[in-house]
């Protein structure tokens, strides 16, 4: 009496809510301000094939990805256009020409990035596009503050190099009251003086974008808050969801009281219990921590994760379901009745995890595409 059929999970990503949150992010920012998008990780897990031709759309014009392949990525799909793709881990690949036959343009992060950099430009016999990152206190990425005046009174390095942007990134952003945020926009501005460059620059990501014109600058980066997550740290997310995410139930039984569930029989049952097994675990990007606080949602009602989170497999009790639930419907993990922010806050994460978690492992459809 199976009744139904594979997939058994099925992650919808809607595009025109993407679309929704990329024009209300350029909304707010400072007038003369340009939106980016960053779209590493392949655009966070959700497929930067189906996402980038939505930004593009939306008349996003600037890319950022991790990687060279990243790049390849974004540049196959959007082709030759008006896009500008910036590679944020440097100017690695096993061939700097790949840089230029890509028209990929790398974020410049050590003092030897800028020598290899402007070492290939002077051969190439053109100037060379970069972007110039400094770091202002999140000592990940960038130009040290000495690294930075060393740089501006050695600015003929730079010569043979087109520098379209100078960045930095935020450590706290989602903090807006943090005081390392207004610390780090003063490192920003004193680093750039240093430089002396004549050129626009690029600060804010998605937090950063809601601390203020001030950390708007010339272009912003936003990444997670296109995907849906919320970019304040408030209970009201101005960003719209734009993951789906739904698995079926593979099997139902009854438990009767004083019998456990799941790997360790860590849950008692307490009273004759409901159960029912859905079609996703660990493996497929539900982290084993969403056991104890996790949930999903049936016919839009709340049934509580019991016993650990497995590989392929969850239980949920849904004994207040009535008719009880049948094989083969579906239990939304994300979507109408929990966010990626709920998701995450059950597993004790963010929701950057959960979304470049999921990845290719469902099947993935994608709804609201613009028309062309
Ligand atoms: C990932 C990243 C972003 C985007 O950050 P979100 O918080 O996802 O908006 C921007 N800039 C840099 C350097 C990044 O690594």
């Amino acid at each position: 009496m199976s009744s139904f059929t594979e997939p058994l999970s099925w992650l919808e990503v809607h595009l025109d809510r993407l679309r929704w949150n990329y024009l209300s992010l350029q909304k707010r920012l400072k007038r003369g301000a340009d939106c980016a998008a960053v779209v590493k990780a392949d655009a966070y897990g959700l497929g930067a094939v189906a996402i980038v031709p939505e930004l593009y759309k939306s008349n996003c014009r600037h890319f950022f990805v991790a990687n060279v392949a990243g790049g390849i990525v974004v540049r196959d799909t959007l082709g030759e256009n008006e896009s500008r793709i910036y590679v944020f881990n440097g100017p690695y690949a096993p061939d700097a020409a790949d840089f230029a036959r890509n028209n990929l343009i790398p974020v410049l992060n050590t003092p030897g990035d800028i020598e290899y950099w402007s070492g290939f430009a002077k051969k190439s016999g053109r100037k060379q596009p970069a972007v110039i990152q400094v770091d202002t206190g999140m000592n990940r990425m960038g130009l040290s503050p000495d690294e930075v005046k060393r740089l501006g009174h050695n600015t003929d390095i730079l010569k043979p190099l087109d520098v379209r942007y100078i960045m930095s990134h935020l450590a706290c952003a989602d903090t807006p009251e943090h005081p390392k945020n207004r610390e780090q926009l003063e490192k920003f501005m004193i680093a750039v003086e240093h430089l002396g460059l004549p050129c626009p620059l690029s600060f804010a990501n998605s937090s950063g974008i809601f601390l203020g014109e001030d950390f708007h600058f010339d272009l912003a980066r936003p990444g997670a808050a296109l995907y849906g997550i919320n970019p304040q740290n408030t209970d009201q997310n101005p960003m719209q969801g734009v993951v789906t995410l739904k698995v079926r139930i593979l099997q139902t039984r009854e438990a009767a009281k004083g019998e456990t569930v799941g790997y360790g029989a860590n849950y008692t049952v307490s009273s004759p219990t409901k159960l029912a097994t859905i079609s996703a675990g660990y493996a497929d990007g539900i982290l084993r921590s969403f056991t104890t606080d996790g949930a999903v949602f049936i016919r839009g009602q709340k049934c509580p994760v019991v016993g650990r989170v497995s590989m392929e497999a969850i239980v949920v009790d849904v004994t207040q379901l009535s008719p009880p639930p049948q094989v083969g419907e579906w239990a939304e993990i994300i979507g109408e009745h929990q966010t990626v922010d709920d998701v995450a806050a059950a597993a004790k994460t963010i929701g950057y995890e959960i979304l470049t978690g999921l990845g290719g492992k469902h099947k993935r459809i994608y709804s609201g595409q613009a028309q062309a």
